[in-house]
This record gives C-alpha cells, sequence and structure tokens, in this order.
C-alpha cells in the first residue's frame, strides 16, 4: 500500500517508545479541527510505497523500537494494511495503532492476530452528537462496537478527545465518560489551532487551565486515568 506521509522519528507519539510513523490516505470524517486536511481529503501530493517503510525498518533493527500507523483513517485500508502490518510484525517492530473506531473489524482482526501493541482512538464527542461532529454520517454502533473491543482486549490503549468548546460542552465531556466508564486511559486533547480544514474554526476557543482541570477530575471518576495533552 501507499502512504501519505512518513517521520523517521517521534519521541511522543508512541508512549515510552523511539518509533518512527507513517500516515495513511483519506478518511470519512471531515472534524473540523482535523491537522491533515491534505491527507482527508486526498490531495497530498507525496505517496510512499511500503516498501520504502519496510526497507527503513531494516535498516534501524535496534535502533527504534517501532511505528506509529495513523491518518487519515488507517483502518479504511482493510487487508493491505493488515498485511503491511505482519510484514512489520514479522521484523519485531511494535506498532502503535491511531484510529476514529468506524471499523471494528478491523480492530478486532489486529487484536485476534496480535498486529497492535498499542491502540489509540479517538472519541469525538459523546454518540449522540457524532455526526454533528464530524460533518459526516457515522454508524454509530461501530464506534460502540469498536469501543468494547479496545476495552475488552489485553493491548494497552487509550481513548481520547480533541477538546473545543465550541463543539463539547462539560455535559457532552461527562457523556463521554460515562459512554467509556472502566477504560483504563483517556486524554482531554488541547486543540492548538495550526493548519486545520476549516479555517472559520481558528475563532471558536478552547477551555482555559482552570476548566481543564476541573474536567480531569471529573472525568477521573469514570476512567482509571484522566490525562491532559
Ligand atoms: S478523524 Fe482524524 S483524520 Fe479524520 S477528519 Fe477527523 S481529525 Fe482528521
Amino acid at each position: 500500500m501507499e502512504f501519505g506521509g512518513f517521520e523517521k522519528f517521534t519521541l511522543i507519539d508512541f508512549p515510552g517508545k523511539i518509533a518512527c510513523m507513517v500516515y495513511t490516505i483519506g478518511c470519512p470524517f471531515r472534524c473540523p479541527y482535523c491537522h491533515n486536511p491534505e491527507l482527508v481529503d486526498e490531495t497530498c501530493t507525496t505517496r510512499i510505497d511500503e516498501s520504502v517503510i519496510l526497507k527503513f525498518l531494516d535498516e534501524r533493527k535496534g535502533m527504534i523500537d517501532g511505528i506509529v500507523i495513523t491518518g487519515g483513517e488507517p483502518t479504511m485500508h482493510g487487508p493491505k494494511l493488515i498485511s503491511f502490518m505482519r510484514e512489520v510484525k514479522q521484523r519485531n517492530f511494535l506498532i502503535k495503532l491511531d484510529t476514529n473506531g468506524v471499523h471494528p473489524e478491523f480492530i478486532q482482526e489486529v487484536i485476534k492476530e496480535n498486529l497492535a501493541d498499542y491502540i489509540a482512538m479517538d472519541i469525538k464527542s459523546p454518540l449522540s452528537k457524532y455526526s454533528q461532529t464530524v460533518a459526516r454520517p457515522v454508524d454509530i454502533h461501530a464506534i460502540k462496537s469498536s469501543i468494547e473491543v479496545i476495552m475488552g482486549s489485553d493491548i494497552p490503549y487509550e481513548f481520547r478527545t480533541t477538546i473545543v468548546r465550541s463543539m463539547l460542552s462539560v455535559e457532552d465531556i461527562e457523556e463521554i465518560g460515562r459512554e467509556i466508564k472502566g477504560a483504563a486511559n483517556y486524554y482531554l486533547q488541547k486543540f492548538v489551532p495550526t493548519k486545520i480544514l476549516n479555517p472559520q474554526f481558528l475563532k471558536k476557543v478552547t477551555y482555559n487551565d482552570e476548566e481543564f482541570a476541573r474536567i480531569q477530575t471529573m472525568m477521573g471518576h469514570y476512567v482509571s486515568f484522566c490525562g491532559i495533552r
């Protein structure tokens, strides 16, 4: 398969690991705060064949721990990505998979085959507001199922939500807490306006530090660990 981006080194995207990172092309959502619009709408001109990534890994054995597969939405690539992940695992590298949860069957396959060592799933909003938040129709059952599949696995994981005040009230965030109750790790991600899909969105604001701290305490009642990043 082909990727739309490749970073050779990251210390912050795979918890506790030194990794490289690939970006898949395409996403069924249109979150207005998206940082990778050219991947989402598939206008990116970069195309990197998986053979380039695998060769890079072959040359980095013992130097990096693993690879982060992010997007776009990686799970859209089905068997092609599964096959790439098998190649990576055959080389004894760790894999972190980022997903928005649209394809629970992909996540199930990854877990069954032990193809991921860490899964990070975006929770965009409470289930009741999903389509509104991502500006596309969403199969809520798929999102719910992905949450259940991930929580039922033995693989380290996190759920995370990009917090934008104009899109998520404190009540909305608490509803997310109820929907992922019992989860191991949850992160509140501060929206940082840089390059985004909808420029109008820059005008919207986020919560201040004190409000974030209160939200963190609130979410701590639902999950084992709630962090802010
Ligand atoms: S799910 Fe992720 S990649 Fe897709 S539009 Fe939203 S932020 Fe962008």
